[in-house]
């Protein structure tokens, strides 16, 4: 157990966790929502702060992040555990089992031995992903300073759901964020996510002021967020609040988790999103988990020429200048050097 950060004490031995939206109230001996934050005698702990459960070494690409150091490589870690309990979960026995009362188990891990290897395989940064990261917060705030510190960039993957005190602990720790927006109806949040909606619309918007590089992920899922309706809201939201040069990765669902009642994701509906996305005036947008659509490239907004080629993550080719669009000179968003 590692003291954890972000808690206050309430009377009766009780605690608040500080850490999510949820600002669960904890009893003694009791654990919060995410199953990785307990009480211990009238103070909060962290269950996950040195057990790491997942690392691996992923093209940038894939937290999807296509506008941030295109075709560099990003040191990923993970322990267990979520705040969230989606139903679609496409990693379910990384992200659900503290959750469920088991311990999060995995590697013994220090920030010094993460950046440590991140440096040894030559990334440029170090991403928090796969599970939560809220969730194990203590050690993505001290490996992201240390990061820092030796000129290691730092990317969060993220369900949004943090309390603003979270997010402003991070704020300067942080240079690029993918964070879900699972869907644009409060019901879909409470009944599928086990969460709200409203935090996270206000956590872009906060991104958006602490200066990250920003993409954002919807898992379109048939019959549940892929109504058009709600689809031109989402689009409109991610327009006149975050900017027309915000990334809009529409990913295709599979069946997993608990949620194996209906199949994959329609392509008529992933291009039914796409071009909602497009006539919303987003510049950027983006089709994922369709090997060969030529959608997960990039095109310059001005001239229409691909400017970043992709298939599946790897990069093809980059036609940029300085930032600008090799062909017609026009800026393209995002962070290339
Ligand atoms: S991180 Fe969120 S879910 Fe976990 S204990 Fe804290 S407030 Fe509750």
């Amino acid at each position: 157990m590692h003291p954890a950060r972000l808690w206050k004490a309430l009377s009766g031995g009780k605690v608040q966790c500080r850490l999510c939206s949820h600002f669960c109230r904890i009893e003694k001996g009791a654990r919060g929502k995410c199953g990785v934050r307990v009480n211990e005698g009238g103070a909060l702990f962290t269950l996950a702060y040195d057990r790491v459960a997942a690392v691996n070494i992923d093209p940038v690409e894939k937290k999807p992040l296509y506008h941030f150091l295109p075709g560099s490589r990003t040191f990923s870690f993970a322990t267990m555990g979520c705040n969230l309990s989606c139903s679609f979960c496409q990693n379910y026995d990384l992200s659900q089992p503290p959750r469920l009362g088991r311990d999060p188990s995995g590697q013994r891990a220090t920030p010094e031995g993460l950046v440590a290897a991140a440096q040894e395989n030559g990334c440029a940064s170090i991403s928090y992903t796969y599970s939560e990261p809220t969730v194990f917060f203590e050690l993505m705030q001290d490996t992201a300073r240390l990061a820092v510190s030796k000129g290691l960039k730092n990317i969060m993957v993220s369900n949004g759901f943090q309390s603003p005190e979270c997010l402003n602990e991070l704020g300067p720790l942080i240079h690029a964020a993918n964070i879900d927006l699972k869907g644009f109806k409060s019901e879909f949040y409470v009944n599928i996510c086990g969460a709200r909606l409203d935090p996270v619309k206000k956590n872009l918007v906060r991104i958006r002021e602490l200066g990250w590089w920003l993409e954002v992920t919807t898992l379109l899922i048939p019959g549940l967020n892929d109504d058009p309706a709600e689809l031109r809201e989402l689009a409109a939201f991610l327009f006149s609040e975050l900017g027309a040069n915000t990334p809009w990765h529409i990913s295709r669902f599979h069946p997993d988790a608990d949620m194996r009642d209906r199949g994959p994701t329609p392509l008529s509906s992933l291009e039914t999103a796409w071009t909602i996305g497009k006539e919303a005036g987003l510049h950027y947008v983006y089709v994922g988990n369709v090997p060969g659509d030529e959608r997960n490239s990039t095109f310059c907004p001005e001239c229409g020429k691909t400017v970043i080629g992709r298939s599946g993550f790897a990069v093809l080719a980059k036609n940029l200048k300085n930032g600008k669009c090799a062909a017609c000179g026009r800026s393209v968003a995002g962070v290339f050097e």
